[in-house]
């Protein structure tokens, strides 16, 4: 696809308005910086910003009004799919909103709005503190927190957005302003769970939890094994505290060099989790696992900073096609799943997994943001790599298989994993979509902010 490039006037006009720099089609560097997590998605703005600070922010958000552009905030990419267009759109990439400051004695970190979650890891570690990250360490914390964030701690402290204490960000007035439960609380309320359609993030403040060491690790079994593997943790997760988060997979990982030999080319069934508790008893939780004999354990105490690796996601963008839902299952559901999936099944699905949410991410509370709880027992995600069209087609009737084997047992939609545009309304559900369109009325009525989910301003 080619670009028209923008007349040459407006990035020279923006870049004379910055600390940091903008670039253009056929500049040194934007192709790079145009890059997705998903390479899968081409990206193609008129313009990318790269603001050095939060003036720069403001002044990227009143250049954009006064010359008819919208402005897209990103980090990472990792959710770039659902972006309707970059069309007279600014790409405003947050990497030099950088930043982490930790307080041990307050138990709370401020970030910048483009700060990863391996850049505050590590320094909250040293204060024998730990933060409510997902599974991989490079997602940018503001676009994960705006939309929630479910991670290896979820059941027992809930979803990151319900974690967060403030927000600064720049409006679409092109004002630079702090929503906490003191000010703005209506905005803050919004940002907790409505992603990035009411600003650009310039700071977050969150809470973190004294948490040194966990039981934490991974089960391999054979991918032969999956009905027994499947249903044991279905059983034995009836019972298990709040402590306890794990995930279930298949996974089926290429032939290629890239991979370590322990898994390479192999079809397998990994239990990964944690356990903010003992040794002891952690391995009581997961003895009916763990009496399947499975080919490697890697179970024990490790320090908490170590959950950001315990995934084993990509660490470089990649070309795949995913597809998510939030699902209620029962045994019969699991056998559903695993007839699309599961042993004997030649599929190009090379992640099928199931986390299990509940506990505290199943709970409300008044003081919680827009994205107060996930809906469903289990959160359903599932994809493959695709190289070609040809590959695209069969993982898309991968998913379509997939999907329709879940269907059943939809309970709703966790929108920091859904990959392509969906039903934004629908996925908030009735009056909380409502409110979130009046928050955008109140604070970017024209629609400046370009987000990944979408929210129509209403004054109804
Ligand atoms: C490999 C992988 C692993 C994942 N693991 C987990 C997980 O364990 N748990 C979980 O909950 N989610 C997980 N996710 C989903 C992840 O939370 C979302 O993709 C999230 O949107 C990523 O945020 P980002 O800023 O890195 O991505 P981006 O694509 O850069 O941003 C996503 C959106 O967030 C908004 N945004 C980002 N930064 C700002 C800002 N400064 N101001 C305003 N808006 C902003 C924008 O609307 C943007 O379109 C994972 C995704 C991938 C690809």
């Amino acid at each position: 696809m080619t670009v028209a490039a923008p007349p040459a006037d407006h990035v020279r006009a923006l870049r004379s308005r910055l600390t940091g720099t903008a670039l253009a089609p056929g500049d040194t560097g934007y192709d790079e910086a145009r890059v997705a997590f998903n390479l899968m998605v081409q990206q193609h703005p008129p313009l990318i910003a790269f603001p050095a600070d939060a003036d720069d922010v403001c002044q990227v958000v009143r250049f954009a009004r006064e010359r008819g552009f919208r402005v897209a905030p990103q980090r990472t990419g990792h959710n770039a799919g659902p972006i309707e267009t970059l069309e007279h759109t600014i790409l405003l990439r947050t990497d030099a909103l950088g930043g982490v400051e930790v307080d041990a004695a307050a138990r709370r970190a401020r970030v910048g709005g483009g700060a990863q979650w391996q850049d505050v890891v590590p320094v909250a570690a040293e204060s024998g503190l730990s933060a409510l990250h997902g599974s991989a360490a490079d997602i940018g914390i503001a676009g994960y927190s705006l939309g929630g964030g479910v991670g290896w701690q979820a059941r027992k402290h809930g979803l990151q957005t319900n974690s967060v204490t403030a927000v600064e960000l720049v409006t679409a007035a092109g004002e630079h302003v702090r929503a906490d439960r003191d000010n703005e609380p209506e905005l803050f309320w919004a940002l907790r769970g409505g992603g990035g359609n009411f600003g650009v993030v310039t700071a977050l403040e969150f809470d973190l939890y004294p948490q040194e060491t966990v039981f934490a690790g991974m089960m391999f079994f054979a991918l032969e094994q999956a009905p027994e593997v499947f249903h044991t943790w279905r059983e034995l997760l009836a019972g298990v505290p709040d402590e306890l988060t794990s995930t279930c997979r298949i996974l089926r990982f290429p032939d290629i060099p890239e991979l370590p030999d322990v898994v390479r080319g192999q079809n397998l069934v990994v239990l990964n989790g944690a356990y903010l508790g003992s040794e002891a008893e952690g391995r009581d939780l997961l003895a009916p696992l763990a009496a399947l004999d499975p080919g490697m354990d890697t179970w024990g105490m490790v320090p908490a900073a170590a959950l950001t690796e315990l995934h084993m996601d990509p660490p470089d963008p990649v070309p795949a096609l995913t597809d998510h839902m939030l699902v209620d299952l029962s045994a019969e559901a699991f056998d559903r799943m695993l007839d699309v999936t599961g042993p004997g099944v030649d599929t190009p699905l090379g992640m099928v997994e199931l986390r299990h949410t509940g506990g505290a991410l199943g709970r409300s509370a008044p003081e919680h943001g827009a994205l107060d709880r996930l809906p469903g027992s289990y959160l359903a995600f599932a994809g493959g790599m695709v190289v070609d069209a040809e590959s695209a087609a069969a993982v898309g009737g991968a998913l379509e298989g997939w999907r329709a084997s879940l269907a059943p047992y939809r309970a709703g939609e966790y929108l920091n994993f859904v990959e392509r545009p969906t039903d934004v309304a629908a996925a908030y559900g009735e009056g909380r979509y409502e409110r979130l369109s009046r928050v955008k009325a109140a604070f970017d009525p024209d629609e400046v902010f370009r987000a990944n989910h979408p929210i129509r301003p209403s004054r109804g």
